[in-house]
């Protein structure tokens, strides 16, 4: 039976590595890290994470500034909050909570962000640095989570097969480019795989590190894995409750019944890859005001 990677741990430890950084910023530079998040329009799941993020900012003595803009605001007004943001100093990190609304180019006001501020690592340069492997860059929060639940789980991963299922820009590519980096949290021989794959098992089956964002349930069974792969599930999906058909239910993109069964570990949802996303966002915080600074 597999040993369950519990994401809400693994969260809990990085949160008090980023405080003790925190505070040795304030003792030696005299310096507080600030987020600046900004919300468009009241879609209720994105202000329920604009309140994490901001709880999370004052768990770890974070600066955390919050801009609550209605839903018909103009792109021009958009465009010129983060400019301000982009020049204000006291503010180190910048999040543009997404979905924009759909008069807003989503693209155009990433592209606006300070490639230094920009914590969420959407920015092109953010990317292509990725790519590069260039560590000055910020990576994207569920890519960097899913790469220190790895990492923490095997801190020898060096030449082990990694397969992600999926090629999103928030999830599939970012994680693959990272992973296949040389150095101590990477080094991994990458596979990616998508739906113009004739039989994604083919590929799952030569998995030691099966990475899976599909968006869909049951995408991975446990004929498709090899005994003593690492499963680290991204999918969050809501489902029908097998029990009460009034309620739903949140399950990841692997069965992981069946799975668990196979693998050495696996990461369960909720309670995995789920809760490393905004820790991650604080890190980078703490990362941009460090190189904001010029301390390494
Ligand atoms: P996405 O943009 O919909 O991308 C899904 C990817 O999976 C696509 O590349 C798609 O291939 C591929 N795919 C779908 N079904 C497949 C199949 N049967 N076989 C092979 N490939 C398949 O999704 P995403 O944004 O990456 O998110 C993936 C999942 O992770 C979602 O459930 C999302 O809710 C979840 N998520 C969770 C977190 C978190 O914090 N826990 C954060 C982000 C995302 P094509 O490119 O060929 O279409």
């Amino acid at each position: 039976m597999a040993m369950i990677i519990d994401g809400k741990k693994v969260s809990e430890e990085i949160r008090n590595e980023v405080k003790e950084d925190v505070l040795d910023l304030k003792k030696t530079r005299n310096l507080v890290p600030g987020l600046a998040v900004v919300l468009v329009g009241d879609d209720p799941a994105s202000a329920i994470y604009v309140r994490n993020k901001k709880k999370g900012c004052e768990e770890l003595g974070i600066r955390s500034y919050e801009y609550t803009l209605s839903s018909d605001t103009s792109e021009e007004k958009l465009l010129a909050l983060v400019d301000e943001l982009n020049r204000n100093s006291d503010v180190n990190g910048i999040l543009v909570q997404l979905p924009l609304p759909k008069h807003i180019n989503e693209e155009k006001v990433i592209n606006s962000i300070d490639p230094l501020k920009d914590v969420d690592g959407f920015h092109p340069v953010n990317v292509g640095k990725i790519v590069i492997g260039d560590d000055d860059c910020f990576c994207p929060c569920t890519p960097f989570g899913i790469q220190e639940l790895i990492a923490r789980t095997d801190p020898n991963i060096k030449g082990k097969h990694l397969v992600v299922v999926g090629r999103s820009n928030i999830v599939g590519k970012p994680i693959a480019n990272m992973m296949v980096q040389k150095n101590d949290r990477a080094n991994c021989i990458v596979t990616v795989c998508h739906t113009a794959a004739k039989d994604i098992g083919y590929y799952t089956k030569q998995a030691d590190i099966l990475v899976v964002a599909a968006g869909r349930p049951n995408t991975v069974t446990a004929d498709m894995v090899k005994d003593g792969v690492m499963v680290i599930d991204v999918g969050t999906n809501r489902i029908p409750h097998p029990d009460d058909s009034s309620k739903t239910k949140l399950v990841g993109d692997v069965d992981f019944e069946g799975v668990s069964k196979k693998a050495s570990a696996i990461t369960p949802v909720p309670g995995g890859v789920g809760p490393m996303t905004i820790t991650m966002l604080l890190k980078n915080t703490v990362k941009a005001c460090r190189l904001q600074n010029g301390i390494k």
